[in-house]
């Protein structure tokens, strides 16, 4: 892999530069000492961070873990107990309310013209069948913008089947556009007369695991029960609407509903040497859709960032590192939760960071408006840069769906960007499970991560101060 080779030079190099260092060590508290022990943590990672066998510990432990399930408890106290044996302090759980909701029986079939069965999962929230499913003939919209311009009524009675297929990453059609078409499709369907709703899974891949995630219903419109098709599936509906007869399909979905589910986040702190007070957020989320292990969505970003928290945290920075597991991110709850209980003392948090794309290692990284020229921020770029994580000027201004949520609270937000182009083909699926995950590639993550958590708790860099106008947007 030309990465890989690229990656074997420049760690050769910086090895030789750290060895150089090691003979004339950089004086104490100049760019240069911080760039050094950058570099040190770097090396530390790459050659075994810790990370693939938290992500181990955590998926073998725990297993699938939705936000305030028995499996989610268990996993809060998983993380209670590993961040405690990492050496954290003030480890704790932040318990809030969620509408919890659980997966049951999720069976689907044609009944005509060619009976057969289809393999499908509900979409977070819907609302459950009937205990002997629904059965209506479909309607099918090739295109979210045709679900769209569909006339009121004309889906009275109907199944509407989406089959719009996701495009590759950072394609118009991509998962940042697709996932509306998950998240609004039942909605759309609902206020025409629809009384279920079918979407080609969300993913990069086409096999016969259908891919989940959560839909927003409205107020003002029918909640209809919504689950995702396989790609194979949806493929399968395409070419039986090809032979011109009706289709006719029955589903069952009988998810348990809990209205106030127990959810929480879990923090833990590695105290600032110098500044206590002053805090750098770095995080990833627990909880996990009930289908695989949630190995890369997110028990790899929870790791990853542990692991650099840890291993940064051993070299005693001036800032506190403060981990945050959070406790419902697939149901969007969290981030919410925490901003709200922290709004006091939101002012402390120098900046924000969230590990939730993945387990491959990190590509760019990007700061606040007014970070770019700062010399921690130049040190950072050169330390990264042999990792092949190269500096993004743009100004970040959200870094991640959970720490999003300070934005508003004037939080700076840390943007990590991760390799992720094979990351959809088993997101929120049955195939997202630790046999997927290479530890090297943990490794590398964490490296860009625990270089970065260094570089941000012992510089006296202050986002805050950069760039309050854009923080605060
Ligand atoms: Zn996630
Ligand atoms: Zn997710």
């Amino acid at each position: 892999m030309k990465t890989w080779s690229g990656l074997v030079c420049s760690a050769v190099l910086a090895a030789t530069a750290f060895a150089a260092h090691a003979q004339n060590p950089a004086t104490p508290g100049t760019a240069a000492a911080l760039g050094d022990t950058a570099a040190r943590l770097r090396e530390r990672a790459l050659s075994g961070s810790g990370a693939y066998d938290i992500l181990e510990s955590l998926t073998t432990e725990t297993g699938p873990r939705p936000a305030g399930s028995p499996a989610f408890a268990r996993a809060k106290d998983w993380a209670i107990a590993k961040m405690t044996s990492l050496g954290f302090k003030n480890v704790h759980a932040e318990p809030f309310t969620i509408l919890g909701w659980y997966r049951g029986v999720e069976t689907a079939e044609v009944t005509a013209p060619f009976p057969q069965p289809l393999v499908i999962t509900g979409l977070g929230r819907s609302v459950a069948t009937p205990p002997e499913g629904i059965e209506a003939e479909i309607a099918i919209f090739r295109t979210f913008e045709e679900l769209q311009a569909a006339p009121a009524n004309s889906l009275t009675g109907k199944i509407a089947v989406l089959t719009e297929r996701m495009g590759p990453n950072d394609s118009p059609t991509g998962y940042g556009t697709a996932n509306r078409w998950r998240r609004k499709g039942p909605v759309e369907a609902g206020k025409r007369g629809a009384v279920g709703f079918l979407i080609r899974s969300l993913a990069t891949k086409d096999d016969r695991a259908p891919h989940s995630g959560a839909l927003n219903y409205d107020d003002d419109a029918p909640k209809i029960p919504s689950a995702a098709l396989s790609g194979a599936d949806a493929d399968q509906i395409e070419r039986i609407a090809k032979r011109g007869k009706p289709i006719r399909v029955r589903f069952t979905l009988r998810p348990t509903i809990v209205p106030a589910a127990t959810t929480w986040n879990v923090v833990g702190e590695l105290p600032g040497r110098v500044t206590p007070d002053e805090v750098v957020l770095v995080s990833g989320h627990l909880d996990s859709w009930g289908l695989g292990t949630g190995a890369i969505d997110d028990g790899a970003g929870v790791a990853i960032t542990l692991a650099a928290a840890h291993l940064a945290g051993e070299r005693h920075p001036r800032r506190t590192i403060r981990m945050v597991m959070w406790g419902a991110e697939e149901t969007d709850y969290a981030g919410e939760a925490y901003a709200k209980a922290h709004a006091a003392e939101a002012s402390k948090i120098v900046i924000a960071g969230e590990s939730d794309n993945g387990a491959q290692h990190e590509v760019g990284f990007g700061v606040p408006a007014g970070g770019a020229d700062l010399p921690a921020v130049k040190t950072l770029a050169e330390v990264l840069q042999p990792l092949g994580v190269t500096f993004n000027p743009a100004p970040v201004r959200q870094g991640g769906d959970d720490i999003g949520h300070l934005v508003p609270l004037g939080v700076p937000q840390l943007g990590m960007r991760q390799e992720n182009s094979h990351y959809f083909d088993i997101h929120h699926s049955a195939e997202d499970t630790l046999d997927k995950v290479d530890p090297t590639e943990m490794d590398k993550a964490a490296a860009a991560w625990a270089a970065t958590i260094w570089v941000l708790a012992e510089s006296g860099v202050d986002f805050r101060k950069t760039a309050p106008a854009a923080a605060a947007k």
